[in-house]
């Protein structure tokens, strides 16, 4: 079993190292994101242990440059007061997570659950209602009628689609459409629901996609105040 171990503290890269290679794997190191990235592209390996906190480019780049083209189990390594990143980290694609410190046997009962469970199943098909959205050819049908939808607006609908029924703020999908943080008064987000209202939502009588005020956005079939 070969895997990848990205991670830029030397100390705790050595102890992963050293750790794994006496359970039997064969390790590969990166010090930074993007090293990390190239080779997990390049190599095959059965599972990644991906810091967040990198140089160069922070775990959640990687495995979302990673998720476009490869499917292994990524176990990500986050600090404590990064905890809320862990929902985020599963949302993109991470498989597991383990809190810094850990224990060495806990990290390894991840691995080897994660190797046991072989790559992570990716949803193929999200409906809601009668929207279909087809993860891996990006389409999108409305009523059996394809919906023409840019990269953007479909990340964007494919976010509200995965949490359906969650009220998500314009800062969180800010963060996730566009990877980048906005101040909360900018109306980028309210501009881009606004473009894929009118092609989801404008023909048909029951509308998908709502607006909490105050709060945020929510795809869910049925009326919200
Ligand atoms: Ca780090």
């Amino acid at each position: 079993m070969r895997l990848l171990v990205v991670e830029d503290e030397a100390k705790t890269r050595e102890y992963l190292r050293k750790g794994l290679e006496e359970s039997g794997f064969t390790v590969d190191i990166a010090n930074n994101g993007l090293d990390g990235l190239h080779l997990a592209l390049e190599e095959n390996y059965d599972l990644v242990v991906l810091d967040v906190m990198l140089p160069a480019l922070e775990g959640w780049d990687v495995i979302k440059r990673l998720r476009d083209k490869k499917n292994i189990p990524v176990l990500f390594l986050t600090a404590r007061d990064q905890i809320e990143d862990r929902v985020r980290g599963l949302e993109l694609g991470g498989d597991d997570y383990l809190i810094k410190p850990f224990a060495f046997v806990e990290l390894l009962a991840r691995i080897r659950t994660l190797l046991r469970r072989g790559p992570a199943r990716e949803v193929e098909q999200i409906s809601v209602g009668d929207l279909e959205i087809d993860v891996i050819r990006r389409r999108v049908r409305r009523a059996g009628v394809r919906v023409d939808l840019t990269p953007r607006e479909f990340s964007l609908l494919q976010l509200l689609a995965n949490r359906q029924g969650e009220v998500l703020s314009r800062t969180q999908i800010a963060s996730y459409v566009w990877d980048m943080n906005f101040d909360s008064d900018t109306n980028v987000v309210e501009v881009a629901i606004r473009r894929l209202r009118a092609k989801i939502d404008d023909d048909h009588a029951v509308k998908l996609i709502h607006t909490i005020r105050g709060m945020g956005y929510v795809l869910e079939v049925g009326e919200r105040g």
